[in-house]
């Protein structure tokens, strides 16, 4: 017999439904930046979609059509997040690059993904001056500011005013319907190691993502909330938040590029943000900041940390001295990028403090809508007993199939379903917690025995004297390899290598105690502030361990 099909309708997943919903049921909700000219801008959700609808406009106008990629090199703020709906809801891809990068990898990655407009902020004014002669697909240079900023000259032949293109069409724009499963976007890895490689994300698994990453257990957005994404717009589409916010209707505050302690706790408390979302660094200067001044967070409730792992005492200080509840999470830019989250489960309430803590520590339970499976060196799936630690593989409509060009798939077969592998290794619990334990690319092995670098980084910063750690392998005669601790100290602490080492005592077990510290004024960050194993490793080449 013949299938009885559903009768429902047949609606394309669109992104632009999310700024059309936006505007009609949450109209007059605001949406606050911190400009990059230094002031506040004010507008709400009924007039975003209005400029996003004449910036569609005013791209067709110069030329572009369906597929077109519109690159941005811009901060978190309005005019960046009209461009993220005015782009994809017209049928061309936005390209948000990281400015961060260095600016061979930029020209680099415009040119590998054939950007046709970029539109870029204040800030890079030189940046784009320099590399416009090493971009030759690139037609249209698009300053995110109004006639009043826009420079008396530039080496850019006809550089276009952000403000002119928008004022200049009336908004009689329909948003048009097609494949759901059309490019939207993309956004490259950050490359820690080889060039960077691009993800195609779609109209379909940018909603499908952005319906998990408002859920309760996930990112918990409510049309209640003021939502304040650190994360970056192009670090993986701030984590789904410039999506996930219209489609709850909340108040969205864009810090602009003024991301240190005071700006950020300023902007937090003036405009009562309850929820907002970083990479640990972020947190280590505003923490320092509301602890030099002994102020408190008025109205954050909690925060996700995601991106690397969030150090427990970061976690700790945030939840007991300032009532801020910390989310970690995981997930890849691969990924769009929400994998797991940590929140308890109902039989974990009457757990002691301590074990609560043990549990949300770990990078936590696939949201719905990803698998997962950790496997051995011979791709098997392991046990889930929170013991063994294997390579952690996932699949999902919102995770890459291949890479942007990609002429070989990046995934592994395994029981006749494809999976992408994402490079970490990872533990997983009888309950669904996952714990990322290392990096393939950057295990320590010791003996045959992993020996985890992430916890032995996490014990180094709970250490007082500890600003920053990194631990790497070291070559070594008898196990192969063995861990070395690098540390930044805190400006004006003071601590040796064996008061270092001794604090982990009681903490780990002997043998996974590092062999060595080595101390450094700074560690090698990747453009999204990860520490550059590769490059560090490379730096302590000859390093040889006393043990050796
Ligand atoms: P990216 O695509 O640049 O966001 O990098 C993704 C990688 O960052 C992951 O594969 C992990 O290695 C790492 N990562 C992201 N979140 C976490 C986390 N919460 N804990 C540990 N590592 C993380």
């Amino acid at each position: 017999m013949a299938s009885l099909m559903g009768q429902m309708m047949q609606m394309p997943l669109m992104i632009s439904s999310l700024i059309v919903h936006a505007a009609r049921h949450s109209a007059d909700t605001e949406i606050v930046s911190k400009r990059v000219e230094g002031d506040i801008h004010r507008t709400d959700w009924k007039h975003t979609e209005l400029r996003a609808r004449k910036l569609a406009q005013a791209l067709a106008r110069l030329g572009c059509t369906a597929g077109d990629r519109v690159a941005t090199l811009a901060w978190n703020g309005y005019r960046h997040l009209e461009i993220y709906y005015a782009v994809s809801g017209s049928e061309l891809v936005c390209h948000t690059i990281n400015p961060r990068l260095f600016p061979e990898q930029i020209a680099w990655i415009a040119n590998d993904a054939a950007d046709k407009v970029l539109c870029f902020d204040l800030t890079f004014l030189p940046l784009v001056e320099k590399l416009a002669p090493s971009l030759p697909s690139i037609k249209h240079y698009v300053l995110m500011t109004d006639w009043a900023h826009m420079p008396q000259q530039s080496t850019i032949a006809n550089l276009r005013c952000y403000e002119d293109l928008v004022d200049n069409e009336n908004g009689e724009y329909a948003w048009p319907e097609f494949d759901e499963n059309t490019a939207s976007s993309i956004c490259y890895t950050s490359g820690t190691t080889g060039n960077p490689k691009g993800a195609v994300y779609s109209h379909r698994s940018t909603l499908l993502h952005a319906y998990a990453a408002a859920l309760p257990d996930s990112l918990d957005c409510s049309a209640k909330d003021v939502i304040l994404p650190v994360v970056p717009m192009f670090h993986v589409n701030a984590w789904s938040l410039p999506y996930a916010v219209p489609l709850v209707g909340a108040k969205l505050v864009m810090p602009g590029p003024h991301l240190d302690g005071k700006s950020l706790y300023e902007l937090f408390e003036g405009e009562k943000v309850t929820f907002s979302a970083g990479v640990p660094t972020v947190w280590l200067g505003l923490i320092n900041y509301v602890q030099q001044n002994k102020l408190r967070f008025t109205s954050l409730k909690r925060t996700v940390i995601g991106g690397s792992a969030c150090p427990p005492a970061m976690m700790r200080t945030l939840e007991d001295e300032f009532g801020v509840e910390v989310i970690h999470a995981w997930g890849m830019t691969e990924m769009s990028p929400l994998g797991t989250l940590a929140k308890l489960k109902t039989k974990h309430a009457e757990l002691d403090a301590a074990a609560k803590h043990s549990i949300l520590e770990k990078q936590g339970r696939v949201v719905y809508g990803v698998d997962m499976l950790i496997l051995d060196d011979n791709d098997k799936p392991l046990p889930w007993d929170g013991k063994a630690a294997g390579n952690l593989v996932v699949r999902g409509p919102w995770i890459i199939e291949n890479y942007y060009k990609g002429e070989t798939s990046p995934l592994v077969t395994v029981n006749g379903q494809q999976w992408f592998p994402t490079g970490d290794v990872a533990t997983i619990d009888p309950d669904g917690y996952m714990q990322i334990t290392d990096r393939s690319k950057d295990v320590i092995k010791s003996g045959g025995e992993w020996i985890s670098s992430i916890e032995l980084e996490n014990i180094a910063m709970a250490h007082p004297a500890v600003h920053e750690a990194a631990v790497i392998a070291c070559r070594h005669p008898m196990c192969d390899e063995r861990p070395l601790l690098v540390v930044v100290k805190k400006p004006s602490a003071d601590v040796t290598a064996q008061e270092l080492l001794a604090f982990f005592e009681g903490r780990i077990a002997k043998w996974q105690i590092p062999d060595d510290v080595a101390f450094v004024s700074e560690l090698p960050h990747t453009a999204t502030g990860k520490i550059q194993k590769l490059k560090l490793r490379e730096q302590f080449k000859e390093h040889r361990l006393p043990t050796a």
